[in-house]
């Protein structure tokens, strides 16, 4: 008990104690994730067949299954060290207020101006583009946390940055739009009618809102046409997982500190990417045996890629440009309900996350969106984070395997991700408190129809 009590509010690390190096899940994984395959010949594809639409040190990075530790470069330690190390807190009012044994730490990801994880893998990409000696990089952006780090590393390091936004973001999200062209970004709505495949996209779906999936194809579509351009994606990839790992090696770090042990972490999941980063060093215990956590994945009800998704080979955007990959998804084709406010809207899941659930190292629930704000509104009023509602599906989890403690007086130790802050997502703060939202979850028969639409790949 007097051990417990010297564990501060928030446990910083210092300058010193951020990570060097990324930590390579894959390097302990015994079935390693598929590769990624040419959409055309339905063959691997190797570094030469990737370089027209990725940064080479990145495809590098996609394809590596086996070295454990990459050194983090120099400038990118010193970018880090702006915003980071993040604090990992000990959620004592959240705690209290739920009335529970459970010791509750989360890791907050929200204290740079993108609001969130994203720009721990933005600076990076961006800094092996420049490196590389390209003028510039394209990518999508759907809520638009990930187009605001791109723009911001991309200010930082003086490239070009062009983002293209899902369209009903960026009408409902006019500020985050302004954020990026601050940082010097150009923003164009998705589809657009500068692209063949958003025309296309625009005759088939007249009026359509857009989607991750149709943005990622135009910004690969501008990339691989403009001298001096790659595409880049903030989540899904290997490499992105392996960035965010920064996240996990700092709290597992912070925790080592006070000799705490999680028994459960909890993480969002839209592509993936927060969540692999957070879980990955607990994971290779995991994997090697030596300790074990429960791990839970929580997604929107509304896009339930793991829970209700196919383990197959599919496109990663619309157009059906991008290199197919081996994931749970819901099918390149499914768009979330428009009703649906809370981010996390990817039709699939990373292929590396995808392997650990299918071999049982993980667990998946989901969460309704009105719960989800219910839960982030509680969170807010006690422990003062506005948090973002991609965040809050995990949050709301956190409430949940708390509350349970309750109920069986166990003191288990709980480490989730807050990902982000909520200051750009107020329309759907308005609607929950104006008690406008609703839940929307797709029935089989949508589902069915969008599975149809899966490539067919045999033999594998
Ligand atoms: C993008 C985002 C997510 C979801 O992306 P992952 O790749 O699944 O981590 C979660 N939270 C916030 C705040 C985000 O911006």
């Amino acid at each position: 008990m007097s051990e417990e009590k010297k564990i501060p509010y928030k446990i910083y690390l210092s300058e010193d104690e951020i990570p060097k190096q990324w930590y390579n899940v894959r390097s302990d994984m015994k079935n390693k994730p598929a590769p990624l395959l040419n959409p055309g010949t339905l063959k691997p594809m190797g570094f030469e067949d990737l370089r027209p639409v990725f940064c080479d040190e990145l495809i590098k990075q996609e394809l590596d299954d086996t070295t454990p530790y990459v050194d983090i470069p120099q400038e990118v330690q010193d970018f880090y060290k702006m915003y980071r190390p993040s604090p990992l807190v000990r959620a004592y009012c959240l705690e209290k207020a739920l009335g529970t044994p459970a010791k509750i730490y989360y890791k907050f990801e929200g204290n740079n101006t993108s609001g969130s994880h994203k720009l721990n893998s933005a600076i990076v990409q961006a800094y092996y583009a420049k490196k590389q000696g390209l003028k510039g990089v394209t990518t999508e952006t759907g809520a638009g946390q990930w187009g605001t780090a791109l723009s911001m590393a991309s200010a930082y390091l003086g490239i070009d940055c062009k983002v293209y936004m899902v369209k009903v973001s960026y009408e409902q999200k006019p500020f985050r739009r302004e954020v990026m062209r601050t940082y010097g970004a150009s923003v164009t709505p998705s589809p657009s009618m500068e692209t063949e495949i958003g025309k296309k996209i625009n005759a088939e779906h007249l009026g359509t809102t857009g989607s991750l999936g149709c943005a990622i194809s135009e910004a690969v579509e501008v990339a691989t046409k403009t001298e001096g351009y790659r595409y880049v994606l903030g989540s899904v990839l290997n490499q992105v997982l392996l960035h965010q790992t920064v996240i996990g090696l700092e709290a597992k770090a912070a925790l080592d500190k006070y000799g705490v042990t999680p028994d459960i972490i909890i993480g969002c999941a839209g592509g993936g990417s927060n969540l692999g980063g957070l879980i990955s060093p607990f994971m290779g215990e995991k994997l090697r045996g030596e300790k074990d956590y429960r791990i839970i994945a929580v997604e929107p009800a509304s896009c339930p890629s793991f829970t209700r998704g196919k383990f197959a080979y599919d496109f990663c955007d619309t157009g059906m440009v991008c290199p197919l990959a081996k994931m749970y998804t819901l099918g390149s084709n499914f768009i979330p309900s428009a009703n649906h406010a809370g981010g996390l809207r990817y039709h699939g899941m990373s292929p590396i996350l995808s392997q650990l659930y299918h071999d049982g190292y993980l667990e998946a629930v989901t969460a309704e969106q009105t719960a989800v704000f219910e839960a982030a509104q509680r969170f807010a009023r006690v422990e003062g984070i506005l948090p973002a509602p991609e965040s809050s599906h995990a949050i709301k989890v956190a409430i949940d395997e708390a509350l349970k403690c309750k109920e069986t007086g166990e003191e288990k130790t709980i480490l989730f991700g807050l990902t982000g802050t909520g200051y750009f997502d107020m329309v759907a703060y308005q609607k929950f408190n104006d008690g406008d939202m609703t839940d929307y979850i797709p029935t089989d028969e949508e589902l069915e129809k969008s599975f149809a639409t899966l490539p067919k790949v045999e033999g594998i």
